[in-house]
């Protein structure tokens, strides 16, 4: 699950959770923060255009959505850090919450970092 980044060039390698296939980051496409809380038809119109518009730019963990736009085709998200291009691992777009083990490998090497920030 574990992914790395290139030493020479900073290209993000990354490894798809569901082939297995790794590959440099121009091999897949990146669709923007991940667990992203959806509106939809009943709520207002500031929480839709918030769903609609409302991104966060943070400098350090970041969940993001992901394509192996090259491969299987199929999406799946991604935790990295924005300031090292460390990834913490990949793994599926269906569930809620990033995998226990990746967020124990985040707050090993993240001290005070908590999922509850993102949920
Ligand atoms: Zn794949």
């Amino acid at each position: 699950m574990a992914s790395l980044n290139c030493r020479v060039c900073k290209m993000l390698i990354l490894k798809c959770p569901y082939c297995g296939a790794s590959g440099e980051e121009t091999e897949f496409e990146c669709g923007g923060e991940a667990h992203l809380k959806r509106f939809g038809p009943g709520s207002g119109d500031d929480e839709f255009q918030g769903y609609l518009f409302d991104r966060v730019n943070r400098k350090g963990v970041h969940f993001e959505r992901w394509r192996h736009s090259s491969g299987c085709g199929k999406w799946f998200h991604a935790a990295r850090n924005t300031e090292t291009l460390e990834i913490y691992g990949t793994y599926s777009a269906q569930v809620l919450e990033p995998p226990a083990e990746i967020r124990e490998k985040i707050s090993g090497k993240v001290p005070g970092w908590s999922w509850r920030e993102f949920s």
